[in-house]
């Protein structure tokens, strides 16, 4: 069955995951993707001329060598097109290796508008990569829409792209993207979106008129914590062009297993999402109702306006929230306490995690800049697992109360 039959079909996103043709075309039918764990294939035509073999450009039969394309890879991109709804996709390395992909295109002089709370690597990446070859590299916060009108029309600049994380990571504010988009192809830019925070079961920002969507599928759609792997969606052929190029020259793509294995992850993809954001409901209300936390953040929870642009372009506010104390020391000592939660960056895994981005996720941003772009020392974010949500409140609540005891030692033993 072709993705155009299972579509016709009327089929969910998390139905077709589960059911699909995971060999197109193979003899034995198998039931799941097998791994091509090789290098190269062998030419049908022996006789072909070696001269216009050149590794990749023009590949002898439909795969000549692993870096170029892979059987397991290809059903991996054609499942990671489809669930955004683009026309094709791009499995790499790692969440990083896409984005850097992304951006090859930029050239010195171009301007790169970029939201101002990124995930803490694209910021490294672009202070010392991107910047530094002299594209000008401009951070604006995406969800006032009247301040990137006027960055983006700036008189004298040639702006290329707009670079947009929604919700963002860790406030979980939202940017209206249609707005964005509408922005962006104004003065002939594109706009990508790293949609790594919900996943496409909850948020298709092509759908919303962005050109290209970015993922770390190290989070939630590989979900096993098992693999590092990043994707890029386009629907424009002359984009997906140009980073098959890329994907190729540089050699960036997912290995077979890695995409095997992000392949068996996303099956569950639906399952997860829903499961994991049920119970960050249920850990929403109970931080909501602890003396101990002043504030919580969670996708749609802002201010109004925030909340309106999450309703009409997400189908849900994920499982990942974070909220303060008020005291770093109470947050270090609560994060310490907590016994189910595993103390680690990332999110989107099957396993409960907590972190304190100010120290670990976001700590390659200067502190300064931290502090300003919203990630104080007492902030605590949690990304919440598949465990029985009875056990995950209740290890929130004895760390609450550990903590408590901690830092009021801690206190006595001073005085
Ligand atoms: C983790 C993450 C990345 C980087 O992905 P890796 O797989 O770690 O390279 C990029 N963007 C966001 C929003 C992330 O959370």
């Amino acid at each position: 069955m072709t993705i155009e039959q299972e579509r016709a079909r009327g089929w969910s996103d998390a139905t077709r995951l589960v059911r699909y043709d995971a060999c197109p075309g193979d003899a034995y039918r198998p039931t799941a993707t097998p791994l091509y764990q090789t290098a190269t294939f062998a030419p049908d035509d022996l006789v072909a001329d070696e001269s216009d073999s050149g590794i990749g450009d023009a590949p002898l039969g439909p795969y000549d060598y692993s870096r170029s394309g892979n059987p397991t890879r290809s059903v991996l991109e054609s499942r990671l097109a489809d669930l955004e709804r683009g026309a094709r996709g791009f499995a790499f390395a790692s969440g990083m290796a896409a984005i850097a992909a992304c951006l090859r295109f930029l050239r010195a002089g171009d301007r790169l508008l970029v939201g101002d709370d990124l995930y803490g690597g694209t910021y490294r990446w672009l202070a010392h990569a991107v910047a530094p070859v002299g594209v000008e590299v401009v951070r604006v916060d995406t969800r006032d829409l009247d301040t990137v009108r006027r960055a983006a029309a700036a008189p004298g600049a040639t702006t290329r792209a707009i670079w947009v994380e929604t919700p963002s990571n860790p406030r979980q504010e939202s940017t209206d993207l249609a707005a964005v988009a509408e922005i962006a192809h104004g003065c002939g830019a594109r706009l990508y979106v790293d949609n790594t925070m919900l996943s496409p079961i909850l948020q298709r920002p092509l759908d919303l008129g962005a050109d290209v969507v970015v993922h770390s599928a190290t989070k939630w759609l590989g979900g096993h914590g098992d693999l590092t792997a990043g994707v890029v969606i386009v629907r424009d052929a002359a984009i997906a062009d140009e980073i098959a190029f890329t994907q190729n020259a540089e050699g960036t793509a997912l290995a077979p297993f890695e995409a095997w294995l992000l392949l068996r992850g996303l099956k569950t993809l639906g399952l997860r999402v829903e499961r994991q954001q049920s119970t960050a409901n249920l850990v929403t209300d109970f931080l909501r109702g602890h003396p101990a936390v002043v504030e919580v953040f969670r996708a749609g929870q802002g201010d109004v306006r925030s909340r309106a642009i999450h309703e009409r372009q997400t189908r849900g506010a994920g499982a990942v929230l974070a909220f303060r104390t008020g005291c770093a020391r109470t947050s270090e000592a609560w994060v310490a306490a907590c016994r189910l939660f595993a103390t680690t960056v990332s999110f989107g895994s099957l396993h409960s995690t907590i972190s304190i981005p100010g120290r670990m996720s976001h700590a390659s941003i200067p502190e300064a800049e931290r502090e300003r772009h919203g990630v104080p020392p007492d902030l605590v974010r949690l990304s919440i697992g598949i465990e029985e949500p009875d056990d995950v409140v209740a290890d929130l609540q004895q760390a609450f109360a550990s903590a408590a005891r901690d830092v009021a030692m801690a206190r006595a033993g001073r005085a």
